[in-house]
């Protein structure tokens, strides 16, 4: 039997000499060596909700109900009766589905007031939507960015952003680091036709901010384009909830803003903001608008999303509450959670194997959350990963704290770990 144990998901992306049924074959028993070791810990296990607290359907030992942090639904969305109404309108008004692509007759007018309105909400002219966020990113930097170009992304960018750089040279900078950003612009100089700087506005994996009124600068004295993708910004960052944008002021600034409706705006489909010849540009070239149908009309709730973030922004109040509340909880048990800036906390572990069976204890503890390895971030980085609602309620945070201090007693774990 294979020993599989220095593998990662990634090693299966291609193996030479074998064909990709054999690579499934060896995953498939990868895969299982992993869960025989606990390593899966009930990863694609069918969970009975979104909500702050779900019920994991394991036969035997976990039938029972946890407290979940592994929701990216900030504001508790998905669940409020005017975002269900609306897209139950929207399904008797339109149909449950859109029926074709944008190009042939896909493009309803609940798709056009959907691009209007989040072109406004970021105080811009124009927006394309897509299906999801990871295609707004994959078929926008696909569509723009050719060999003659550089992309100068953060290392920490989304999978989505790193697919769309597929056709042209990427060059990467360790995270926020800001002089080796430099480094590249300066010694790119004159060299490519387009230089595109590709950031995220909060990160995934460390819920921390990009310093965006840096790169702004940097963009601007080197003369390269600027994309932000605040998939984890909108709706929970900024007074408004526009994000890290509204942070800095920085509306007018950034060239191309994209983001998705599948987190705080509680429903599925991506979105790119810029000026309007490019949006244009991108409705008649990106193959995933052109060849691909449009969102179905129970999206027209996200048009009621944009409104409940001004019309009842006491949501977004007690996400921060909330988010704080935990953490200086986490940070009095002595734990590290980076420097996260968002609703996203880490828990930094160190190590793959104490990973999981950190996530197996809160289990035990009923709390449910993501343990993340390697390749999402390096093999050192190995973190507990939460993520916080608006709707979890002081007692739900106490389980959870109370749950990391007895883990933290059991699996002697310390700040320094
Ligand atoms: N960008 C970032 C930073 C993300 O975290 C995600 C989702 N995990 C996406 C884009 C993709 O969004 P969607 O789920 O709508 O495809």
């Amino acid at each position: 039997k294979i020993n599989f144990d220095n593998a990662s998901f990634k090693d299966f992306e291609n193996i030479p000499g074998l064909d990709p049924y054999q690579w499934a074959e060896l995953f498939n028993d990868y895969s299982e060596q992993l869960r025989e070791k606990g390593h899966m810990n009930y990863r694609f296990e069918s969970l009975s909700g979104c909500g702050p607290e779900i019920e994991l359907k394991v036969p035997g030992k976990f039938d029972q109900r946890y407290v979940s942090l592994v929701s990216n639904d900030y504001l508790g969305f998905t669940q409020h009766p005017k975002m269900k109404a609306a897209a139950i309108r929207g399904i008797e008004r339109f149909g449950s589905g859109a029926g074709a692509s944008p190009a042939i007759g896909g493009h309803f007018s609940f798709h056009q007031e959907l691009e209007q309105k989040i072109a406004g909400f970021f105080q811009r002219e124009s927006a394309i939507i897509y299906t999801t966020g990871y295609t707004a990113n994959s078929a926008t930097f696909q569509c723009l960015l050719k060999k003659e170009d550089l992309a100068i992304l953060d290392m920490s960018v989304h999978a989505s952003v790193y697919e769309g750089c597929q056709l042209t040279n990427v060059k990467s900078f360790p995270h926020n680091n800001m002089e080796a950003l430099e480094r590249i612009l300066q010694s790119s100089k004159d060299r490519y036709r387009t230089r595109m700087v590709i950031i995220d506005g909060v990160y995934s994996q460390d819920g921390d901010l990009a310093p965006l009124d840096k790169i702004v600068e940097l963009c601007r004295h080197y003369d390269a384009y600027l994309a932000m993708d605040d998939a984890h910004g909108t709706g929970v960052i900024g007074k408004t909830g526009r994000g890290v944008i509204e942070l800095y002021d920085l509306y007018q600034q950034v060239d191309i803003i994209t983001g998705t409706f599948s987190k705080a705006l509680g429903h599925i489909g991506g979105y790119v903001v810029a000026s309007p010849k490019l949006i244009n540009f991108l409705k008649f070239q990106a193959r995933q608008h052109l060849f691909s149908s449009t969102s179905t009309p129970a999206s027209m709730c996200i048009l009621q999303a944009i409104d409940l973030i001004d019309e009842e922004p006491h949501w977004m109040e007690k996400l921060r509450e909330n988010t704080a509340y935990l953490k200086n909880g986490l940070l009095s048990l002595g734990l590290d959670i980076g420097t996260s800036a968002s609703a996203i906390i880490p828990v930094k572990i160190g190590d793959i194997t104490r990973n999981a069976e950190i996530c197996r204890l809160l289990m035990d503890a009923g709390v449910y959350t993501n343990q993340i390895n390697y390749p999402a971030v390096s093999r050192k980085d190995a973190r507990i990963r939460m993520s916080l609602m608006a709707t979890h309620t002081q007692e739900q945070l106490d389980t959870v704290l109370n749950a990391w201090e007895w883990v933290k007693a059991k699996a002697g774990l310390h700040a320094e770990a």
